[in-house]
């Protein structure tokens, strides 16, 4: 698998980076590539353009539907269904609501083929081509996921890799269970311990490092700072008790697994 960062700011977009967005290719056994997009929030479908064609996606996978995470849907709505080489359709897994919440976004409720919306359920894994997609429920103002994503690896010494991704979340069960083990952890960390953030809603940096450690994760990629962020001061709470390779995440960062 190949994950490209499309976008990675925190809350909302910032001066160099969309919100929060990552695509995620395979091939399978044919040959043939394979793409999920995860998350699709503010600015995102403008950078996302750098390195797919839209009508490429085969699917989307939204963790919770705060606008820096889903707005980007109604753009991609747009995309599908006036590109001249079009219309195109694809598959959208995100919470219950994910349907009613792209027509708020689009503003009208005209239902059209080029958004098909499925929502999660834990337990049930989704197939998208080579790739698996398991959820978990996490912590946070609204209903919202983790992901734990399989597929093919392309280094030579395995056949499979996991890479993880948090969603927004505070430190949950969920949150460790899709951690587990992963050759890849994406993970958000929008408060430093010091900022006294309130419960249930966003992680600190330093439970980030403590659950990647524990959770085993080969690497470490911390994202979803916002643009008022330090991301020194980020790393280097991270790295008070994780061990393994630690990145912050940037736009346009590509890791092949
Ligand atoms: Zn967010
Ligand atoms: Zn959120």
């Amino acid at each position: 698998m190949r994950l490209t960062v499309v976008g990675c700011s925190g809350a909302v977009p910032g001066p160099a980076s969309p919100a929060s967005c990552y695509l995620i290719e395979a091939d399978d056994a044919d040959g043939r590539t394979w793409r999920l997009v995860l998350d699709m929030g503010s600015g995102a479908l403008g950078a996302l353009q750098r390195y797919c064609d839209p009508l490429e996606i085969d699917a989307v996978a939204i963790s919770h539907l705060h606008p820096d995470h889903c707005a980007d849907l109604a753009g991609l709505h747009t995309y599908l269904s006036y590109h001249p080489d079009g219309p195109a359709e694809t598959l959208v897994y995100g919470p219950f609501g994910t349907a009613s919440r792209i027509d708020e976004l689009r503003g009208e409720g005209t239902h059209t083929r080029a958004l098909t919306t499925f929502a999660w359920q834990t337990g049930t894994p989704v197939r998208v081509g080579p790739i698996t997609i398991e959820v978990e429920s996490v912590v946070h103002p609204v209903p919202a996921y983790a992901m734990r994503i399989e597929g093919p690896s392309e280094l030579e010494s395995r056949e499979s890799a996991v890479i993880a991704y948090s969603g927004d979340t505070d430190v949950c069960a969920g949150l460790k269970k899709v951690a587990s083990g992963a050759d890849v952890f994406l993970c958000e960390a929008s408060f430093l311990d010091s900022d006294n953030a309130p419960e249930g809603m966003h992680i600190t940096a330093l439970n980030v490092g403590k659950v990647a450690q524990q959770a085993a994760c080969d690497r470490l990629v911390v994202t979803h700072l916002p643009p008022w962020a330090d991301p020194n001061a980020t790393r280097v709470e991270v790295g008070m008790h994780y061990r393994g390779a630690l990145d912050i995440a940037r736009p346009g960062m590509h890791i092949v697994v």
